[in-house]
């Protein structure tokens, strides 16, 4: 890439969609089906996808294999998301989710079964029958490779739809206009190194997770939180980054999930005493409490000396008790990583775990139909032209904290919806807007910095900077000092991206220049997290500090949360570093409100 043009080549599409993973390919396929015509860009083959790793489930309140409906499934995701989940989307998700299961099962996909024919579902964490009484069996399983079976199924009707994909191309900026509608992307054709302005009515960023901005996580490496960087570059807030969620069971060392299906199918945790201690934390669900409870209640064993192995610092998770028969049923890719992973037959012996990075509650801040909305001098405001869902979405339906299955339930719920708000708004709006005279030069004045720097740094070193500060600063456990000190941390780190240089300026598929480009989108995501967690001055979900307290009424509650102050949205704004607050919507579509109450299981 030695001279980058002034004008870039243009394509012309009704929709742009950013990602391929779940999300992005659920919205494609309700508009290819629509006839529109679809571009979907990805960075990398579509089946490749985070989605693809998803292990565990898909919940939905079929009633399968125990008494199960919506309304407790809404109970529980609201509980789960510690109050701060809106409680129009929550119950939306929830009245939806047993249609868009079916609908999947009739694309194609091959769930387990139970011998009546009916899909199999297993229990999961935080999934419980009236209001908290006992786990339900909610979530919809294909053995342990759910994520798996639900791409290669929707990939499969996208190329039936003729949905055009764009693989190995990285979206890079989103183009606004001056009423501040978005009427394109630009990107990068990896193979190529050619640089395109895409103009479409409609774009959609799907571009999935961003837990790469931690050191040990259980996320692919193209998880660099893409769409937030290209939203937050665009002027658009960032909602709740604050809240990562840990899930408990990643291989200790390795960093590799092992699905909390294990523990749905029965498995246990152990300290160094031979202890189940999660009775003692969640006396109903114990090992089936929700994440963010178990994986406290792990780095507390841990914290307190009763960590297994040699250094004492992880904790066991015991699964031979199911037997072999079962484990090879429900859960053979379980098996495989015990063996390459940990050097453990899970049918025989526990298997080292401890509390890894797992999914970002926060996100690009949309409505229930996928809508970007930014929040104005308290009034919401649609972002004409730009939607965004799954992981990089906050919609928000899983609050300060995901109960496990409901992110795959996500992608399906809002993708569907998002595709089908799309479709009317395409009818209504035949021409594109004109696209302004000024539209790549953002994106073309990042990419020359990065041609002409001759003296700088290499971004894997600010990259692995940054995941260092993360995992030392924004943890399972948070003190007030720790943050403030990684608040100062990352604002020393984002001074040195603009000096980031490249070795190698070669324009055939040069990864070097995609990694570069990734680490400003880490940047924006790591500082938009640091920030948030040092403000919010509370425990909630996810969000854990040392420094506020117990409520006194409550010890064994978790922690201090601060309805009075807190029960309000985060909103990260880049460009000022700055925070602003909206408030949770409480009221749901047509049922009663589920008010705030202390969370125990
Ligand atoms: C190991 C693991 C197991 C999980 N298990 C479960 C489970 O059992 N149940 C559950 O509900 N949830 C589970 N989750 C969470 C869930 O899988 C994810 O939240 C979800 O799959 C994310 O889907 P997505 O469509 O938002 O994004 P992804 O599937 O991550 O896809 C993102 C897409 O965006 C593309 N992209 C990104 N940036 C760009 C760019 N700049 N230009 C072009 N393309 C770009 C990528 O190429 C990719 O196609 C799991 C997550 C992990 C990591």
């Amino acid at each position: 890439m030695t001279a980058i043009p002034q004008s870039l080549p243009r394509r012309k599409f009704d929709v742009v969609i950013v990602g391929a993973g779940g999300s992005g390919m659920r919205a494609s396929l309700q508009l290819a089906r629509a006839g529109l015509n679809v571009a979907v860009l990805t960075k990398v083959f579509p089946t490749r996808s985070h989605t693809v790793a998803a292990q565990g489930g898909v919940s939905a309140s079929l009633g399968n294999m125990s008494e199960d409906n919506w309304e407790w499934h809404f109970y529980d995701t609201i509980k789960g998301s510690d109050w701060l989940g809106d409680q129009d989307a929550i119950e939306f998700m929830c009245r939806e989710a047993p249609k868009v299961v079916y609908e999947l099962e009739h694309f194609g996909m091959p769930f387990d079964r139970n011998p009546d024919g009916t899909i199999y579902q297993r229990p999961f964490g935080g999934h419980t029958a009236n209001h908290g009484e006992k786990p339900v069996q909610r979530a919809c399983a294909a053995a342990d490779r759910t994520g798996h079976a639900m791409l290669h199924t929707l990939y499969q009707q996208n190329v039936a739809s003729r949905t055009n994909f764009f693989v190995e191309w990285m979206a890079l900026d989103l183009v606004r206009d001056a009423d501040g509608d978005v009427v394109g992307v630009t990107a990068l054709e990896m193979e190529t190194g050619e640089v395109y302005m895409l103009e479409a009515k409609t774009t959609l960023l799907a571009t999935g997770g961003a837990g790469r901005i931690f050191a040990a996580s259980t996320n692919a490496f193209i998880n660099t939180g893409d769409g937030l960087g290209m939203a937050a570059r665009a002027g658009i807030p960032l909602q709740d980054m604050e809240f990562w969620q840990f899930h408990p069971t990643g291989v200790a060392g390795a960093g590799v999930l092992l699905t909390e299906g294990c523990r749905g199918e029965g498995a246990i945790l152990l300290n160094s005493e031979g202890e189940r201690f999660m009775e003692r934390y969640a006396p109903t669900l114990k090992d089936l409490a929700p994440r963010d409870f178990v994986s406290r209640s792990m780095d507390q064993e841990i914290k307190e000396g009763r960590g297994c192995g040699p250094n004492k610092d992880y904790i066991l998770m015991k699964l031979d008790h199911l037997g072999a028969e079962t484990i090879r049923k429900r859960l053979p890719s379980v098996e495989e990583i015990g063996h390459n992973f940990a050097n453990v037959d899970i049918t025989k012996e526990p298997i080292p775990v401890v509390p890894t990075i797992h999914y970002q509650m926060g996100g690009i801040p949309t409505n229930i139909h996928g809508q970007v909305v930014e929040h104005i001098n308290g009034e919401n405001r649609i972002v004409n032209g730009l939607y965004a869902v799954g992981e990089c979405a906050c919609v928000s339906v899983h609050g300060a904290n995901r109960l496990g299955t409901n992110s795959l339930l996500d992608l399906l719920v809002f993708g569907r919806a998002a595709g089908n708000h799309i479709v009317q708004f395409n009818d209504k709006n035949k021409e594109h807007k004109p696209l302004p005279a000024n539209a790549a030069d953002f994106t073309l004045s990042r990419l020359a910095k990065l041609e002409e720097n001759t003296s700088g740094e290499y971004s894997q070193d600010i990259a692995n900077d940054i995941r260092a500060t993360m995992q030392q600063h924004a943890g399972v456990f948070r003190t007030q000092a720790s943050m403030d000190e990684g608040v100062q941390k990352i604002a020393a780190i984002r001074d040195r991206v603009g000096n980031i240089i490249l070795q190698d300026k070669s324009k055939v598929f040069n990864t070097a220049r995609v990694e570069a480009l990734e680490v400003a989108n880490l940047m924006e995501v790591a500082q938009a997290t640091m920030v948030s967690a040092a403000a919010r001055k509370e425990c909630r979900g996810a969000h854990t500090v040392y420094d506020y307290e117990h409520p006194a009424d409550h010890p064994t509650a978790p922690l201090g949360r601060d309805d009075a102050n807190w029960l309000k949205h985060t909103l990260w704004h880049s460009a000022s570093n700055s925070l602003s607050y909206k408030p949770v919507n409480l009221k749901p579509l047509t049922v009663e409100s589920v008010p705030p109450k202390v969370r125990t299981f």
